[in-house]
């Protein structure tokens, strides 16, 4: 296939959009993480070796001299916190492994956890996302070390993403670990590609939410956010 007929077809398939478009307008696919079958084949030693050649040759097409003592170093970094770092999180193996506690303080009113800072990165650009999350869940018995609410943003928020999925991934974990759908998250963030390309708008922000069982109402949002707000 030429060049011309794979970009035909891949622009039936997005609607007559270009993957630009669709790139730019920040679309999602689904909750999970578009992942290949066999994306845990090869280990992470060898997922940073392909990584540091490909990023060398990245370099390379853009004419950076790779003799460089300043850039000879770079492919292996960028591979380096790719697999350990910034996208740690798409390895199931780094997932935080969640203790739950008997309330034994009997404390059946919502809990709020606020302003939990991440960084994440976003999926059509691969330039940062950074925000911040709040956090609020009502006991169904069990409580969670406050930690962990904030180590559930981090494996999450380390991977490519959309604000949309993060935001529901992290209210699914939730609901999961917590065994209630009473659970909230707000995530207020900035998304570098934004700011600081395409439209070139610093002063944005984007706020997504989830509101389950008992906090989708409009009194218990309310509450919800004079809690952040204060
Ligand atoms: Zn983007």
């Amino acid at each position: 296939m030429n060049t011309e007929t794979i970009s035909k077809t891949n622009s039936n398939k997005l609607n007559g959009f270009t993957t630009d478009d669709i790139g730019n307008d920040h679309l999602f696919t689904g909750l999970e993480t578009p992942m290949r079958a066999n994306a845990f084949a090869m280990s992470n030693k060898e997922k940073k070796e392909r990584i540091s050649i490909l990023f060398s040759e990245i370099m390379d097409v853009m004419g950076l001299d790779l003799t460089d003592d300043s850039l000879k170093g770079t492919p292996d970094r960028v591979a380096k916190m790719y697999i350990e770092e910034i996208f740690s999180g798409l390895d199931p193996e780094n997932k935080p492994k969640i203790a739950l506690f008997d309330n034994k303080y009997q404390y059946n009113q919502m809990l709020v956890e606020k302003n939990i800072t991440f960084y994440s990165n976003c999926e059509h650009h691969f330039v940062p996302i950074i925000g911040k999350a709040h956090i609020a869940y009502k006991s169904s018995g069990k409580v969670i070390g406050l930690s962990k609410l904030n180590r559930i943003v981090q494996y999450y928020a380390k991977r490519p993403q959309v604000q949309e999925r993060l935001t529901n991934q992290i209210a699914q974990e939730l609901k999961t670990v917590l065994e209630t759908e009473d659970v909230a998250v707000i995530i207020d963030a900035k998304h570098l590609c934004v700011s600081s390309r395409g439209v070139k708008d610093d002063t944005s922000a984007t706020v997504t939410t989830y509101y389950g069982g008992e906090f989708n109402t409009t009194a218990k949002i309310s509450e919800l956010q004079n809690y952040i707000n204060h």
